[in-house]
């Protein structure tokens, strides 16, 4: 069991009583949104509150089922069976935090189906065994529907095994409070970059790809407090991370200025 404090999370609607119901009733969840709105976080924290170790894994397009379930190694002239983070964490009754699932390869599908929907098993081909899931494990996963990657969007029979929450970037009160909270400034300051960001996201659909995230955010308030000028907290912290074209970072750089 996890003895360790609990991560601070500042709930946003009603997704801590969701994921706890979904636990007690064994339903995997699935959290869409941005990145850097609180998804992870909020997953560290309802594992520490349930008392479940956690598992996560962050997919690439790379990631393959036997990185998720497990592979033969060799070592001293042996072969041995490795488990994966999944079956890991089915073994355990753990929490297994899938993020970004869908830019996992295909095959991740056949292992992740019969974990998700009532049978509750996982398949192991490579040694012949299934492991039957206990009541504790928990299958969760995320990923971010903004990218509109047709190609990699999940499927509907994937997306219709899940209980869904949606994320977004907090409320500008609620989102001062935790820029305030996780940098260590004060709400004046936290709610001026709340403010700047919200800002910053009304730009969004001209020219970048995603926008200011509250992580940012928090980076941005974390610098000021080490003692950067404001000017040079945002650039380093706020805009690079959002362009790589110097026109559009001298254009945030603009709409920074109006703020501090
Ligand atoms: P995601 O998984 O959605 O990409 P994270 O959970 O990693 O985002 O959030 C990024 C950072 O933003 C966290 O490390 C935390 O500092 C802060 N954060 C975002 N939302 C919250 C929240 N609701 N409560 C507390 N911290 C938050």
């Amino acid at each position: 069991m996890e003895t360790g404090a609990i991560p601070h999370y500042q709930a946003q609607a009603q997704e801590v009583t969701l994921f706890e119901h979904a636990f007690r009733r064994q339903l995997p969840v699935l959290l869409k949104g941005p990145t850097g709105c609180g998804k992870t976080r909020f997953v560290e924290h309802m594992a520490a509150k349930l008392g479940r170790p956690l598992y996560t894994v962050a997919c690439h397009d790379d990631l393959s089922a036997a990185d998720l379930v497990g592979r033969h190694l060799i070592g001293d002239g042996e072969t041995y069976w490795n488990d994966g983070p999944l079956t890991r964490a089915v073994r355990e009754g753990a929490i297994c935090y899938l993020d970004e699932v869908v830019e996992a390869r295909k095959d991740t599908t056949v292992i992740l189906h019969p974990l998700s929907d009532n049978r509750r098993i996982l398949p192991i081909e490579r040694t012949g065994e299934t492991l039957h899931a206990p009541p504790e494990f928990m299958l969760v996963v995320s990923y971010n529907p903004g990218y509109q990657n047709l190609l990699k969007g999940m499927k509907p029979s994937t997306r219709q095994r899940f209980v869904a929450l949606r994320f977004d970037y907090p409320q500008p009160e609620l989102e001062a409070r935790i820029v305030a909270q996780e940098a260590g400034v004060d709400d004046k300051l936290a709610a001026q970059l709340v403010k700047l960001a919200n800002a910053l996201r009304v730009l969004k659909e001209h020219d970048l790809e995603e926008s200011a995230s509250t992580r940012l955010l928090v980076y941005t308030a974390t610098l000021m407090q080490d003692g950067f000028e404001p000017q040079a907290a945002c650039r380093a912290a706020l805009v690079e991370p959002l362009t790589d074209d110097p026109e559009t970072v001298e254009a945030l750089m603009e709409v920074v200025q109006t703020f501090f």
